[in-house]
């Protein structure tokens, strides 16, 4: 479960992008935030994995407050959350194995995550998640050579390799045309509800959110001004 408690996020420079977020996530829902541009989508996400510090209030993750962790502790945290980005920031130059590989490295002890070793039950958890997206047979292509649904579909195998307990996802379909965002997004919902991975995904487009998300956050200058099913955002909008 994640509860935010009254949490508010000031950036160094001044700018507060979340004010008083008071939310409970429970294990397994399927979130879609929404908001114009700036209104805090980003932010919310990415104080869940402790990426962007909550500068008031209080965030717990399964109960533990992020902000007290450790480095330890938020490496173990980090390690549960799988993040999806927009511009899907796979190494090009490599192959989708190795790319998905990449999520095992929080697993793996120090030695093993200095020297990209992986063992054969890493690389079975690497496959298992290709094929979970449907693009094994892409395993030993290099990254730069595929579609931009499928490189999304890598990053997502990337997040799965880690074994999260939450998947969080910025904009993953942003740079997508329509009918990829759609598959992309039917991706992650068939995750979700196959492996019970609680799913955070922002979104800019409220047709998508309606589609997928169990439950629609609506956020406006670091608020949540809205927090209900697609149904009840038809009534709203
Ligand atoms: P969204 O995802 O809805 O576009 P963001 O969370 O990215 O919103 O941004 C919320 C506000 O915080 C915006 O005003 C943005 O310019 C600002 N912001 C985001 N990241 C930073 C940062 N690293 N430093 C300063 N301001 C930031
Ligand atoms: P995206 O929409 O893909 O999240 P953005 O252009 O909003 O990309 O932000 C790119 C990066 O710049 C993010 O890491 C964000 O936190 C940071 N950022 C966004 N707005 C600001 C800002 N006003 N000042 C400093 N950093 C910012």
């Amino acid at each position: 479960m994640i509860e935010f408690r009254d949490v508010s996020v000031t950036y160094p420079n001044g700018t507060k992008a979340l004010d008083g977020v008071d939310l409970t996530i429970p294990d397994g829902q399927f979130v879609v935030v929404v908001g114009l541009s700036g209104a805090g989508k980003s932010t919310l996400v990415r104080t869940i994995n402790g990426i962007v510090p909550a500068t008031g209030g209080e965030l717990l993750v399964d109960g533990a407050p992020v902000a007290a962790a450790n480095r330890r502790q938020l490496r173990r945290l980090r390690s549960q959350v799988g993040m999806i980005f927009q511009s899907f920031n796979l190494v090009n130059r490599t192959t989708v194995m190795n790319n998905v590989l990449t999520g095992r490295l929080h697993s793996a002890g120090f030695l093993r995550s200095v020297f990209g070793w992986f063992s054969a039950a890493d690389k079975e958890i690497a496959f298992d998640a290709l094929e979970r997206v449907g693009i094994l047979e892409k395993a030993y292509v290099r990254a730069s050579q595929l579609s931009g649904g499928q490189q999304q579909r890598v990053a997502i195998a990337r997040g799965l390799a880690q074994q999260p307990r939450v998947m969080l996802a910025d904009e993953p379909v942003a740079s997508l045309d329509p009918p990829t965002a759609d598959a992309v997004m039917r991706d992650l919902q068939r995750i979700n509800r196959e492996l019970g991975i609680t799913t955070v995904v922002n979104l800019h487009f409220l047709d998508l959110a309606r589609r997928y998300g169990d439950r629609i956050i609506g956020m406006r200058a670091g608020k949540v001004v809205f927090d209900g099913t697609g149904a009840e955002a038809d009534d709203a909008v």
